[in-house]
């Protein structure tokens, strides 16, 4: 054996500043008149092959063989997630919305936590590419290199976020597929091979830093991690949570944002950490006032409405997300031009608790199909220990249940359908709790006082 053959893998240039120099500062101006071509043929492929848009377009009266400023796209309809859900159901597999057949997709995701059949997020091989791609990006503007040893710690199964180690990959950090494994495991993985990098949410971030201290782990001298991305929940862009974890880690903390219904990330934070930057030249961004509809100025709070510029297999015009943010287009310090976002909340009751997605809806299932008790609730929420909580309250009709057994079987039954256990099940007698319709009455949401 002589001397080993140079390397056949084309390696990154570790010193460069961007993944992709020229779309990331591409001067505004530019990257409008970019997102102007792509939307105009994306709204006609959407027209041409996707049932439901076409529909959709004809009932709206517009056609996008008119379309000629970005502005024009605030006469097209709005999809949602009820949208969604109903086109799915009325043609499975895919449902309508889709503009491919299905030969060629090759991925779906799902969003979690949703009541009833999960809504499917497909992916042609060209979406996949794209989607890995953004994440390449900015898991690049965050500082990772091909140097670092990434553990990827969130859910493979079905979460869009699963598949985000691939970006990882693609930039060409070694990776560590670790998924939602148990925390000691988690921490073996860490410390045993020093990985650099890790993504999970930040009440877990916390609470695996806490976990570690117990087992006589400092997580900020006796592991190397220096970099946590996190998403899912607001933690990330608050800064006393964000102090908090990074000064736990002795690690800087970047926020992510990702949705199940176009990639696993769509925007992040970038090393200079004030607001996230959206992959602006693959998906439009528009801030609108929830109730007028009316784009709101930068810097006032609005639902964040997202359309996709390229995904194929289902494109997404005018997705109304539910969450409230700012968006920031002034020039950036790092010299990234695309819009920085921060989020401020959902504009519905729905709760996260641990990177899940739980509706209100979802305890009233299970509380109603648990035989001897009323079917009234309430669910409170809380933090502890930077971990976010919640406790139910149910009525017990059945003088003879058990209250131990019944409330096991109530927390049982959540944590089954909801994926997250309630800390405590009280039970109490008839009559205890308010009776009404509005659900909001039914959820005390204490972090928000
Ligand atoms: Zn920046």
């Amino acid at each position: 054996m002589g001397a080993p053959a140079e390397s056949a893998v084309t390696h990154v240039e570790v010193d460069r500043r961007y993944w992709n120099e020229a779309i990331e500062t591409l001067p505004r101006p530019e990257l409008e008149a970019l997102q102007l071509a792509k939307l105009k043929k994306h709204l006609n492929f959407a027209y041409q092959h996707s049932p439901y848009y076409r529909s959709a377009f004809d009932a709206a009266g517009v056609n996008p063989v008119d379309f000629k400023a970005l502005s024009d796209l605030r006469t097209y309809p709005f999809v949602n997630k009820q949208v969604e859900r109903e086109r799915q159901l009325a043609s499975p597999l895919l449902g309508d919305m889709v503009a491919v057949t299905e030969r060629d997709v090759v991925f779906v995701s799902a969003s979690s936590g949703s009541t009833g059949v999960p809504t499917l997020s497909p992916f042609t091989a060209q979406d996949f590419e794209t989607f890995q791609d953004n994440q390449a990006r900015l898991f690049w503007a965050t500082g990772i290199r091909p140097t670092d040893r990434y553990v990827h710690a969130l859910n493979f199964t079905l979460f869009v976020g699963g598949p985000d180690v691939i970006g990882a990959q693609k930039l060409g950090a070694l990776c560590f597929w670790a998924g939602t494994v148990p925390s000691d495991r988690l921490l073996f993985i860490m410390k045993e091979f020093q990985t650099t990098v890790t993504w999970t949410t930040p009440s877990y971030a916390w609470h695996l830093g806490e976990t570690a201290k117990e087992h006589g782990i400092d997580p900020a001298k006796d592991l190397a991690i220096r970099k946590i991305i996190v998403a899912g929940e607001p933690g990330g862009s608050i800064p006393a949570t964000r102090a908090a974890i990074e000064k736990l880690w002795n690690a800087e903390l970047f926020d992510f944002y990702g949705i199940s219904d176009i990639y696993g990330a769509c925007a992040g934070m970038c090393e200079a950490r004030d607001g996230l930057h959206l992959v602006e030249d693959d998906i439009l961004l528009e801030v609108l006032d929830p109730a007028t509809h009316e784009p709101v100025p930068d810097g006032q709070p609005g639902e964040m409405v997202l359309t996709t510029l390229t995904k194929a297999a289902r494109p997404m015009i005018r997705f109304r997300t539910g969450d409230i943010i700012t968006a920031d287009r002034s020039p950036c310090s790092c010299g990234r031009t695309h819009v920085r976002i921060k989020i401020i909340g959902r504009i519905d009751d729905m709760i996260i608790i641990n990177g899940v997605n739980v509706f209100p809806s979802d305890v009233e299932f299970v509380v109603r199909n648990v035989p001897g008790i009323s079917g009234e609730y309430r669910i409170t929420v809380y933090e502890k220990d930077h971990l976010a909580r919640f406790d139910i309250e149910v009525e017990k009709e059945d003088a003879a249940l058990d209250d131990t057994e019944l409330a096991e079987r109530i927390a049982h039954d959540i944590k089954t359908r909801l994926g997250v256990r309630p800390k405590v099940v009280k039970i109490l007698v008839p009559g205890s709790l308010p009776r009404s319709t509005h659900k909001a009455k039914r959820l005390l949401d204490l972090r928000k006082s």
